[in-house]
Formats: structure tokens, sequence, C-alpha cells
């Protein structure tokens, strides 16, 4: 069976990215993609992809959704616009496979709740990458050890969500198997207000931004006379594109919102 894919924010690193997966992809089509600019009306006549590439865009979701039959929908957007999409999509019927990062934990459950109630599988993961997830699972197994906990991540000075979605998840993740407390001197003092980074139950999530950057994190352990680091990179963006591929062909077979990767893995 043929999956049909509809993919949001095609010009994005991300998007872009995702556009050329789905077209390589024998298993799936690439029925039209959805750009907020009005560009052009077919893939093609961007310059970003080669003329074979011929599908059609739209500006508006309700739109596309009434007019092309699809069976899933890739979004790779902002967290505003990507919040709303996935809400059409579910109204629409359409399995979302979202990547965009940045939803908070209202939206996160009123979307678990509407995918439940309409019986729609629905996947949104903070982390595409394989590599990514093992971080976050070997994150987890350490929380049990070392309670005493700093998270570094470090992303391209286009990002727009801080602290990122891979961060809190791994803290999510963590704060499973380890009490929540105050860490530091008890009466330390930030000079400079943010000189501690954010707050998650204890634990502290320091978000690095600059050009030249994709996605990195470490996750500091500190033990009696020793330190733990577990670090992942991502130095290109197709490190994201294994997860993808298989949230599009996994989403295909749930009936509910599924968070994170390593659910389906
Ligand atoms: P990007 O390069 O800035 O791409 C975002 C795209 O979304 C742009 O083409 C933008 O168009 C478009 N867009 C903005 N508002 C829109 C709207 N209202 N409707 C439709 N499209 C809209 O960002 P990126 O690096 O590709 O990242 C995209 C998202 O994926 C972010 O949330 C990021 O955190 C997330 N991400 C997830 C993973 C993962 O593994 N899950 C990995 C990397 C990134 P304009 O250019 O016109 O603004």
């Amino acid at each position: 069976m043929i999956i049909r894919v509809v993919i949001a924010g095609p010009r994005g690193k991300m998007g872009q990215e995702a556009v050329h997966t789905v077209m390589n992809d024998d298993n799936m089509e690439l029925v039209a993609v959805l750009d907020h600019k009005d560009l052009a009306v077919n893939l093609a006549q961007y310059e970003q992809f080669p003329e074979q590439y011929d599908v059609p865009v739209y500006t508006e979701l309700h739109t596309l959704f009434d007019a092309v039959k699809a069976d899933v929908f890739v979004d790779l957007t902002t967290p505003l616009a990507g919040y709303e999409h996935t809400k059409t999509a579910l109204f629409a019927g359409v399995r979302p496979v979202i990547g965009t990062t940045g939803f908070t934990d209202g939206q996160l459950e009123e979307l678990t709740n509407l995918a439940k109630s309409s019986e729609i599988g629905c996947i949104i993961a903070p982390n595409f990458a394989i590599g990514a997830v093992l971080m976050m699972k070997f994150a987890q197994m350490a929380a049990n050890y070392f309670p005493d906990i700093e998270i570094i991540e470090m992303h391209h000075d286009r990002k727009l969500d801080a602290p990122s979605g891979t961060a809190v998840k791994t803290a999510q993740l963590m704060a499973e198997n380890r009490l929540s407390h105050k860490q530091g001197h008890p009466e330390e003092h930030e000079n400079i207000p943010g000189a501690r980074g954010a707050d998650f139950e204890g634990m502290r999530i320091h978000s690095v931004r600059l050009p030249g950057l994709v996605a990195h994190q470490q996750v500091l352990f500190g033990g009696t006379g020793e330190l733990l680091t577990v670090r992942h990179d991502s130095f290109d963006r197709k490190s994201f594109m294994t997860g993808v591929k298989l949230s599009i062909e996994k989403v295909m077979d749930l009936k509910e919102l599924v968070y994170g990767l390593e659910n389906i893995l």
C-alpha cells in the first residue's frame, strides 16, 4: 500500500529534507504540500526542488484536505502553526506526524484527548534522530544513580523555542526516575537573572543558540568525585529522516497519540 503524505513547511530546513525523503521512497507518495506563503502552485516551481517534483502547493490546510486525499500529515513549521495544523488534520481524519517542537503541556493534553476520542493515530516526536532517542534513554537510566543533573542543549540561532523539545522530553523521562529536589547551594543567588538556567523539578536546563550548530545535547550527571556526560550531536538534518520515515509508517497502525519516538521503536 502506498502511503499518501502531505508536508507542511516544505521550504524549511527540515521540510526540504522531508520532501526529498518522501519523494525518494517507493512506498510513499507526496500528494501535496502546505506553504503559508503564496509563492507557487507546484513544488517544481521552487528553486529548492528539481522540476520532476510535480506536487501541488496549498496555502490553506482545510482547502488542501478538501482537494487531496491524504493518509498522513507531516508538520515541520512553527509551534503555533503546528498546533493548529495538528488539530485540523485530526478533525479531517488525517494522521499527524509532528516534528515541530514547542507545544505546551496543555496543547499536548488537548491533542492527546482529540486523537483518542476520534481514534486517529498521531505521533509527536521532539527528536526524530535514533541516536538522540538512545541518549534520552541512557540519561533516564543514569538518573536512577545520579540525581544531580544539568542539561546543556545547543541549537542553530534560527530556533524559536527554548528549551528544546528534546531537553524537556529528556527532563520528563529523568523525572520519572528521580525525586524532585533543589540542586546547587541552598543559598545560591543569581547575580544575572537566568545564570543558573531553567528549573525543571530542580534539574537545570541551559539553552545555547549559535550559528553553525544543528542540534546537540549533553546531560551532565555529577556524583562524588565523578562526572558522567551523555551526549548526542546531529550534524546534518538527514539524521532526523530515519525517524520521519518510521513515524509515517507506524502512525498508520495507531489509534491514539504517541509522544516520543522511543515509544514506537
Ligand atoms: P525552518 O527552517 O525555520 O522552517 C520552518 C518552515 O515553516 C519555514 O519554511 C516557514 O516559512 C514555515 N512556516 C512558518 N510559519 C508557517 C505557517 N503558519 N504555516 C505553514 N508554514 C509555516 O525550521 P526547521 O529547522 O526546519 O524546523 C522546523 C520545526 O521542526 C521547528 O519547530 C524545529 O524545532 C523542529 N525540529 C524538529 C526536529 C525533530 O527531530 N523533531 C529536528 C529539527 C527541528 P517561512 O520561511 O516563510 O517563515
